[in-house]
């Protein structure tokens, strides 16, 4: 598939963490996905800074997977890995920061346009970090907590490298997004609407795919989502390579316990998956044709969480009623430094 999909702010897109963000809270959904439609220019312009913020609990694992990707592209390239991993992953961390900094500082020299041409919409992968925008920098502590965290995470992964299949793959069948699509692959799904599928690395041979997903969460509290986004990476491969799901092999790589989780692709579990897609879009749909403009019928289809730890991660800190949260958890933000 080699079309651009037409823009269009009633036909929103479905992807996991489209999907995730969603379940998590409706508006931090409609803030991240739909400010666009806000017609108060000050409004919008603040909630279009705040989705563009990587929340602090995310940082190490961004750091992580650019770091993995990094090392493994270097490897298909000159068939030598990288020998440190944490030197790679204190350089990616050192321009997140560096990328946060000016960005901040951009933003806050032209308060309502500020950096729109040069930060916010193409930079290769780097997002400001929200610490830099709402607090100035890391609390103490913080950077130490990152450290330990990848020292761990990349000393599991280079005992789980070589017992992951694609060790043994021929590297000129490696295959990163990047490689098949300028941003993030995607395909259409039967009922007409673009699904992102922004797998992260997989292997292609002939007859067979094989899809693998780094994770640096907790396995006991993310399984169950791992097999739905899996499974949507599964729907891409079929809609892109012709493959069937019985040629296709989806793991999922707990680099915190060091464990490997292989997921059934099922035919009944993609269609399952699809009937639930279609069920989102067509309620994303309907809520975002109502709004019509309107910024308070936006707060008002898509409601706050009444979670106040989910407000405690959530990057919308101009969200309305974020402050009516009970109990100052909103406001007192240690939470925050917490692992995803
Ligand atoms: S602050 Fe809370 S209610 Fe508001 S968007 Fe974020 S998670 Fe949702």
């Amino acid at each position: 598939m080699t079309r651009d999909w037409p823009e269009n702010r009633h036909q929103p897109t479905v992807s996991h963490s489209s999907i995730a963000k969603f379940s998590s809270c409706d508006r931090a959904y409609a803030l991240q996905y739909h400010h666009n439609i806000i017609p108060d220019v000050a409004t919008r312009m603040e909630h279009k800074r705040e989705a563009r913020l990587l929340p602090l609990n995310c940082f190490p694992g961004s750091v992580f997977h650019e770091t993995i990707q990094t090392a493994l592209l270097a490897y298909q390239a000159t068939g030598v890995f990288p020998p440190d991993l944490i030197a790679i992953a204190r350089r990616v961390a050192g321009e997140y920061i560096e990328f946060s900094k000016q960005w901040v500082a951009d933003v806050m020299a032209h308060p309502v346009l500020g950096g729109f041409h040069k930060y916010w919409i193409d930079h290769e992968f780097a997002q400001p970090i929200e610490a830099y925008y709402y607090d100035g920098d890391f609390q103490p502590g913080y950077r130490a907590q990152i450290k330990a965290k990848l020292e761990r995470w990349f000393g599991r992964y280079t005992t789980l490298l070589p017992s992951l299949p694609f060790s043994s793959v021929d590297r000129s069948f490696w295959v990163f997004p990047k490689q098949v699509s300028k941003k993030a692959p995607w395909f259409v799904h039967k009922d007409e609407f673009a699904v992102y599928a922004n797998f992260d690395f997989l292997t292609l041979q002939e007859n067979k795919v094989t899809i693998y997903d780094w994770k640096t969460g907790r396995r006991e509290k993310g399984e169950h989502s791992v097999a739905e986004q899996l499974t949507t990476y599964a729907a891409y491969a079929i809609s892109k390579w012709g493959v069937k799901p019985e040629q296709i092999e989806l793991y999922s790589v707990w680099v915190d316990d060091g464990s490997v989780q292989k997921v059934e692709c099922d035919q009944a579990e993609i269609e399952r998956a699809e009937r639930r897609w279609s069920a989102v879009q067509l309620d994303w749909s309907e809520r975002l044709k109502q709004v019509n403009g309107r910024a308070e019928k936006l707060y008002e289809l898509f409601p706050m969480t009444q979670n106040s730890v989910t407000c405690t991660r959530c990057p919308f800190r101009s969200c309305p009623g974020r402050s009516r949260m009970p109990s100052g958890l909103v406001s007192a933000n240690e939470m925050e430094f917490e692992d995803a």
